[in-house]
């Protein structure tokens, strides 16, 4: 039976977690210090978008500020950790033995919903990271098989994460500045999420924008959704959910996290 390294989803929250990332700056930082240490990191971002899958394969990523409107301190902030081209490689070998073709950009940095949690998770910036993009014109099916097709990456050391956020309305965020309760259209998303996650029902949490309570609402555009499936997707077909992370950030985005641990059968295979 293999070692395999659970997969993680991370609402990653705004881009002043950087400096003040509250609670999920501690449980960010713990994960770092209780996961088994891995080889490399694979993050799925919801800041990066492609039309077709994309790995970065630059080994010395550039720390890239993608938002405006903050304070200077956060565009002088750097995540200097390591690509890893050999594994960028390897992840388009397994998309495409999957069918999927994806492609290799040799320029792109790490942007905010990565480098925002490593910087608490692994603040020594000395595990490699690959970033990979997403595709919201392919929707949440592919991402689940992009994750299946990248499975074989926890059994050999590579930490696969994906950073979006569990509810994503950037209008009721800005409408509800220090709202201390959740709006209950973002609660009801986030129960619907934990039951289908706890039921392994991969065919509504891919069909979620017809099934799940006011999805148009928490996710007026799914790009900060997809990372959930990869995540979801690369730790097998019934992978055991474990939310780390809940609360709201203004009442509107819901904070939930996941740790996903593999299916008995993948640890088989
Ligand atoms: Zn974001």
């Amino acid at each position: 039976m293999k070692n395999l390294l659970p997969t993680l989803f991370l609402s990653h929250g705004s881009p002043m977690y950087a400096v003040e990332p509250g609670d999920a700056g501690g449980a960010w930082a713990e994960l770092g210090r209780t996961l088994p240490r891995p080889r490399a990191i694979l993050m799925v971002s919801a800041h990066w978008e492609t039309a077709v899958p994309m790995l970065s394969g630059n080994p010395k990523p550039d720390t890239i500020h993608d938002f405006g409107g903050f304070p200077p301190e956060l565009y002088r902030i750097t995540y200097p950790a390591p690509g890893a081209p050999g594994l960028a490689t390897q992840c388009v070998a397994l998309l495409k033995a999957d069918g999927i073709a994806a492609g290799v950009d040799g320029c792109r940095g790490l942007d905010h919903g990565a480098w925002v949690p490593l910087r608490w998770m692994y603040p020594d910036a000395d595990i490699p990271v690959v970033q990979l993009s997403v595709q919201p014109g392919l929707g949440p099916a592919h991402h689940v098989q992009m994750g299946r097709a990248l499975a074989p990456l926890t059994g050999d050391g590579v930490l696969v994460i994906g950073s979006g956020h569990t509810t994503h309305n950037l209008r009721d965020w800005m409408a509800n500045a220090r709202r201390p309760d959740p709006l209950k259209y973002a609660q009801d998303f986030s129960m619907w999420l934990a039951a289908a996650l706890a039921a392994h029902d991969t065919e509504a949490l891919v069909s979620y924008r017809e099934r799940a309570p006011e999805a148009a609402r928490a996710h007026p555009s799914d790009e900060h959704f997809l990372p959930l499936f990869v995540a979801y997707g690369a730790a097998g077909e019934r992978p055991r959910p474990e939310r780390f992370i809940d609360g709201f950030l203004n009442g509107a985005l819901a904070m939930d996290s996941y740790l996903f641990h593999a299916d008995e059968a993948l640890a088989h295979a």
